[in-house]
């Protein structure tokens, strides 16, 4: 009975993503006046996603009697303790089921995040530390995009385009990655989607390879320096267009890097003739200084032109900048420590600002608690709309449903709860 229901709800859902995501379609020859309308366009998707969004739990909501649960020795505790115990007190008061439920695809609560961040440990407890922490960022300015605008219009208008390619760009990073082993075979990989608010996706990645990359390797793989322009003009340009971090600091204050008057991200790094790794996060990328052969190039910051070394590069691979042309931040990792700080990074629970005290009760109502102050940016409306996934990984891992003696989840109602003597009958409804 509980599955049918289920089954007609992930229905209705889908249809109402695809209805959306319908109407948001370019057609040849055909006018689409809703993807003419800039900020009211980005207003329309943003509602219409929290509709959608809403709706779901509602129903989990108006379901609770069927979803109520608690572990078995709680409730065998709680009725052979206290023979007055009033049933629609026990157990989660409201409850946000994990993925199964929803047919996986209500990412995003805290319940379905933390059995990702599990599964990335389950990697590393496997395969041991990943070896390349990418970050791959959409650029606005892909030619891809530009083609796509309508007349009058620029990127921030089209956040339905920038999520699109951005979508075949991952994919193409991807197997660029897995399929062509640029990089050599790797064993396993993960990735994350995530939004900064108001701001373009970007995809944390985790990859796992075959045969690992030895510290002598590394300088072959990432570079932090700006090229030489007579060398290769095409990397040039990518680089000082899209991986030179702000500079910030004494040159911008303002820079929404900056806390306290230092850099976020710890720039300018020292600048080091030779790459050095240690047990302590990330390795110190070889960043020549201008007078050890290191290039420099003259930015205008605020309208002050100041000139840049290696100091403010993020590190990057040539390989990749130049196919992708993005801002694709590539790390090497191999340290147990930075590992968790990953798993950390690329798991996190959707934006949120929450806020306002509330009692015990409310506490325990997992819906509210996702709501409170659940925040959605157009580029994530569209995203979902659309139904691409903000988490993909290989392979997969399942899921074994292992409790201590008698901890098994019971499912109850205030029907089929009864107490005392009786309470054999319980055991018999919930196995039947
Ligand atoms: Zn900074």
């Amino acid at each position: 009975m509980k599955n049918a229901q289920t089954d007609e709800e992930t229905n209705m859902k889908v249809s109402a993503m695809n209805y959306y995501s319908y109407q948001l379609m370019i057609r040849q020859d055909v006018e689409n006046h809703i993807l003419k309308c800039r900020q009211l366009f980005h207003q329309y998707i943003v509602d219409m996603y929290a509709k959608i969004e809403t709706e779901r739990p509602l129903y989990i909501r108006l379901n609770q009697t069927e979803l109520r649960s608690e572990e078995y020795i709680h409730l065998r505790d709680t009725i052979v303790n206290d023979g007055n115990v009033n049933p629609n007190e026990l157990g989660r008061i409201v409850i946000l089921p994990n993925t199964q439920i929803f047919g996986g695809t209500f990412t995003g609560s805290p319940r379905h995040m933390h059995e990702y961040a599990q599964d990335a440990m389950t990697y590393v407890r496997v395969y041991d530390c990943p070896d390349l922490f990418i970050t791959f960022t959409c650029n606005p300015t892909w030619d891809e995009i530009k083609e796509l605008l309508l007349a009058g219009q620029s990127s921030p208008d089209r956040h339905d385009i920038t999520a699109r390619v951005f979508k075949q760009k991952l994919k193409a990073l991807m197997d660029f990655i897995n399929k062509h082993h640029v990089f050599r075979k790797t064993r396993c990989w993960m990735y994350s989607i995530e939004w900064q608010k108001k701001g373009l996706p970007h995809a944390h990645i985790l990859v796992w390879l075959i045969n690992k990359i030895t510290s002598d390797q590394i300088d072959q793989i990432i570079s932090a320096e700006i090229p030489d322009k007579d060398i290769d003009l095409d990397l040039f340009d990518v680089v000082t267009k899209n991986m030179i971090h702000g500079p910030c600091g004494a040159f911008n204050n303002n820079s929404p890097c900056m806390s306290d008057g230092t850099c976020t991200k710890r720039y300018p790094r020292n600048l080091v003739s030779d790459t050095i790794t240690g047990n302590y996060g990330y390795p110190l990328y070889c960043r020549r200084s201008v007078e050890d052969g290191g290039k420099s190039i003259v930015l205008k910051v605020r309208n002050v032109d100041v000139e840049v070394d290696n100091r403010w590069v993020v590190p990057y691979s040539p390989l990749l900048s130049k196919t992708f042309k993005a801002h694709i931040n590539l790390e090497y990792c191999n340290s147990v420590k930075s590992i968790k700080y990953i798993c950390k990074y690329v798991i996190k629970v959707s934006d949120m600002a929450v806020f306002g005290v509330g009692n015990m009760a409310a506490q325990l109502d997992e819906i509210n608690q996702y709501q409170l102050g659940r925040y959605i940016s157009s580029n994530e409306a569209v995203w979902r709309i659309l139904s691409f996934s903000i988490h993909e990984r290989h392979p997969t891992v399942v899921h074994l449903v292992v409790h201590l003696e008698n901890g098994q989840r019971v499912y109850f109602t205030a029907d089929n709860f009864t107490t005392g003597n009786n309470f054999n009958c319980i055991l018999l409804t919930v196995q039947g």
